[in-house]
């Protein structure tokens, strides 16, 4: 059972159950409070406690009140942090169509509207209102992904750095632990915030490009990329490229009269600096005031464990290496080990763990075999368009994580839940102990770590669709179903493959759909696991949406934008739909393709 005193305080109560009567950093979060390391807000929280620091947080304020909860906690002694949480609040909030969802996997009962849409904004403005001398830092993936001028679907236009709407003093992007530590360091020393301008991972406005040995890229000005598109999309190269580099540039762009300075990411952490977040005391539960009101996404991952960060797939739609980064943080094997053990001293733990994996499920401690050549590398994918020659590929570190987690008393079965890169199994080697590896690995996942069913992501058949989302070819699909299926029948085991797909997708056309169709017809699959692309800040993708180039080639690229064209393309993942038969037979005359109404065999 726990304490109130187990959790951050979110109360001027349980300050005082702490004997506190101020704070040092009041921490104001979208999400409901979830103790737990995978939640961003906790584990800021629980990093700048570990630094010393007195640390408060106010979940999910009311906005639109007298604004008490913004006051609650009174002023802190050395600075306000604002996040939106786990995701950017209009991914949160609307559908790929723009429509207001109505629930909340990060709020306690599921509960929608809890926090306002530009979350970090609005938060902010409110706060300098209140207390216009008092610092703020932000944070968190909605912050991290807007820290330059970028697109914003839901209002349809560039907007510039948060920076510059929210008025906060200092943005920490990325995950957060070390330049937060960098920056508590600072402050100890008596610095203010606005004389901190070389740490790692932050970004601030500035009057000026502050000297620094450092090597800067300028990017095209934010009013700039206001006139003119194609300039803006030259911007994302650079943007992508520096984040992806072990030793990345400096970034500024002109903003008004002002620069937003964005300094490079730490190089690749060790392993025992991610250890520390997770040695971290969290109590792993919601905070109690959620008592009877599950928060869906705690329910989802309370029995799953995160193995590493980072990954270098640099899929086009996605923007987990913009976040996390290319190169992979693995956590060690003992502090793997050990969070499976205090997982299975919970009381509602049964003994299977939902999920053992990270951004893709089968990166575990990879990097390159001669690291002195991934410092001058500036690609966006270590596996894309193929599987780098320096890229060690051997997946025995991870089947022996499994193999070692499996062993634990209390487990009785462990799933892989996130997505498998099912290219870099098959991928070709030289180096037989690799091949070896790989071998071991699919057996491994399809003979003990399927719950049912696996979920995969080809995302496209059509290779020139798949080339632009930095997928692998579909080629690749038909093998490894060909490997599932035969592993299945050697096992005695009926397991399926749920493969993802997306509709809209920079360079879709709707004949691609009708292929991918007819593919996936062919193959007996009805799909359940699709969705029309969603243009979030910071990817490829978003930029050739919104621009129309690609910003590597700066060719134009087409997009499928209008809600009729969007609909033109998703109505053929439900061919088999009476309601789509008379449209879908229109659309193929119309494309002269006999040979997939005959396939598709509408009536
Ligand atoms: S050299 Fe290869 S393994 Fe290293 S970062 Fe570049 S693509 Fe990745």
């Amino acid at each position: 059972m726990y304490q109130l005193t187990d959790f951050l305080p979110t109360t001027q109560k349980e300050l005082k159950l702490r004997g506190w009567d101020e704070v040092d950093v009041v921490l104001f979060s979208g999400d409901a409070y979830v103790d737990h390391p995978s939640f961003g807000a906790a584990v800021i929280g629980r990093v700048m406690e570990a630094e010393g620091l007195r640390v408060a947080i106010v979940p999910q304020p009311n906005w639109q009140d007298d604004l008490r909860d913004f006051r609650k906690m009174g002023v802190p002694r050395l600075f306000f942090a604002v996040t939106a949480g786990n995701m950017d609040s209009m991914v949160n909030h609307y559908t790929a169509n723009k429509r207001l969802r109505s629930d909340d996997a990060y709020t306690a009962g599921g509960e929608a509207h809890k926090r306002p849409d530009y979350t970090t904004i609005t938060y902010c403005n409110i706060l300098k209102k209140l207390y216009p001398d008092v610092p703020i830092v932000i944070g968190g993936i909605e912050a991290s992904l807007r820290r330059v001028t970028h697109y914003d679907y839901w209002s349809d236009r560039l907007m510039p750095s948060v920076l510059v709407d929210s008025k906060a003093d200092f943005l920490v992007y990325g995950m957060g632990e070390k330049p937060l530590k960098a920056l508590i360091a600072e402050l100890k020393k008596g610095k203010k915030l606005n004389e901190i301008t070389d740490i790692p991972q932050t970004s601030f406005l500035s009057a000026a490009i502050p000297e620094r040995d450092v090597k800067t890229i300028e990017l095209i000005s934010h009013e700039e990329c206001l006139k003119d598109k194609k300039r803006y999309a030259s911007n994302f190269r650079y943007v992508e490229e520096e984040s992806n580099r072990i030793h990345g540039a400096r970034l500024v762009q002109k903003t008004g009269d002002k620069y937003v300075i964005i300094n490079p990411l730490y190089p690749p952490w060790k392993p025992e600096e991610v250890d520390e977040t997770y040695r971290l005391p969290f109590s792993r539960q919601p905070h109690p005031k959620y008592k009877g009101r599950p928060v869906p996404a705690y329910e989802m991952i309370k029995f799953s464990v995160n193995l590493h960060r980072g990954c270098f797939g640099g899929c086009a739609f996605c923007t987990i290496s913009a976040h996390q980064g290319k190169f992979i943080v693995s956590r060690s094997k003992q502090s793997i080990l050990d969070e499976v053990k205090q997982i299975s001293r919970a009381d509602d733990f049964k003994g299977n763990l939902s999920d053992l994996g990270g951004p893709s499920a089968n990166m575990y401690a990879m990097q390159g075999k001669d690291l002195t050549i991934c410092e001058r590398c500036k690609r966006p994918s270590c596996i894309h368009p193929s599987v780098c020659h320096n890229l060690n590929i051997d997946h025995s570190e991870l089947t022996d994580i499994y193999r070692s987690v499996d062993k634990l008393p209390g487990i009785k079965r462990s799933f892989i839940g996130s997505g498998v890169r099912y290219d870099m199994l098959l991928a070709e080697t030289k180096d037989e102990q690799t091949a070896q590896s790989q071998r071991e690995y699919l057996k491994e996942l399809i003979s003990r770590h399927v719950s049912g069913r696996l979920k995969i992501a080809p995302e496209h058949t059509s290779d020139r669709v798949l080339h632009l989302m930095r997928k692998p070819s579909f080629n690749y699909f038909y093998q490894f179903k060909k490997i599932f299926e035969q592993i299945n029948r050697e096992t005695g085991l009926n397991q399926q493959l749920i493969p993802y797909f997306i509709s809209s997708h920079p360079a879709c056309q709707n004949e691609d759909m009708a292929e991918l169709a007819a593919i996936t017809r062919d193959l007996n699959f009805k799909l359940e696991q699709v969705q029309d692309f969603t243009p979030t800040p910071m990817t490829l993708a978003t930029e050739i949406y919104y621009s129309g180039y690609n910003p590597y080639t700066l060719e134009p690229v087409f997009t499928a934008k209008t809600k009729e064209e969007k609909l033109a393309q998703r109505k053929f993942f439900f061919w088999y739909k009476n309601e789509y038969y008379r449209e879908i037979l229109g659309d193929l005359k119309k494309m002269n393709r006999p040979d997939l109404i005959n396939k598709l065999k509408i009536r």
